[in-house]
């Protein structure tokens, strides 16, 4: 009897056992060989920061309304350290960044919606020696990454390059407090910092129309 149902399973038995060793021999094949292994990408080192920071318990109760009332708008140049720089932090003020600290459409969305919304009555924005932005001229990158992708640049888009470091944060001074949603009661300021020091330096408005600052 027994040898009956050994004759009977045998077939599954034998099939199973080839199954399970190519398996084995599969993944033993696909291993990369050590020293080859794919090393972690960015993204994979933030996930394993954010699960130590996870851990411990942060202030979870903070407001979304920023404590001292200041958004500050500045480069996303990864040599400014916003929150040290500026003795910031979490739950303190607004960080907008981009490009250069340009105050763009989006930009002033935010700073509208900080302001109105989220009750800040400061703003500072921070240019930077060195930055990428002077370092070329909207026309000729445009026309580089038509050529480089095949297509077109689209309707209104420009980098906002710019030559003249000051002028520029001038500018954007300028365009905040032009703006006619933003309260004309709140402080707006513009520096430039020094990229190797870390130091700012005010850029004062010019011409009689400076508001507080
Ligand atoms: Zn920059």
């Amino acid at each position: 009897m027994n040898g009956l149902l050994l004759l009977e399973y045998a077939p599954w038995m034998l099939g199973f056992t080839v199954v399970f060793f190519t398996a084995c021999l599969v993944r033993v094949w696909c291993q990369p060989e050590p020293g080859k292994r794919r090393p972690p990408s960015a993204i994979d080192l933030v996930l394993q920061a954010n699960h130590r920071f996870a851990q411990a318990p942060a202030s979870r109760e903070m407001s979304p309304r920023p404590s001292r009332r200041l958004a500050v708008v500045t480069c996303m140049d990864c040599r400014l350290p916003v929150e040290p720089m500026l003795g910031l932090h979490a739950g303190e003020a607004h960080i907008l960044r981009n490009a250069g600290g340009i105050v763009t459409e989006d930009t002033l969305r935010s700073l509208i919606l900080s302001q109105h919304v989220l009750g800040t009555r400061e703003v500072i924005l921070i240019g930077h020696t060195d930055c990428g932005l002077s370092k070329f001229k909207d026309d000729e990158l445009l026309a580089n990454l038509e050529r480089k992708t095949g297509h077109k640049v689209p309707p209104r888009f420009c980098f906002h390059a710019f030559a003249d470091l000051e002028k520029n944060l001038r500018q954007q001074i300028g365009t905040v407090k032009s703006h006619p949603w933003i309260d004309r009661r709140v402080i707006v300021r513009g520096f430039i910092c020094d990229v190797h020091t870390g130091k700012l330096s005010e850029v004062r408005e010019e011409g009689p129309a400076s508001r507080a600052g």
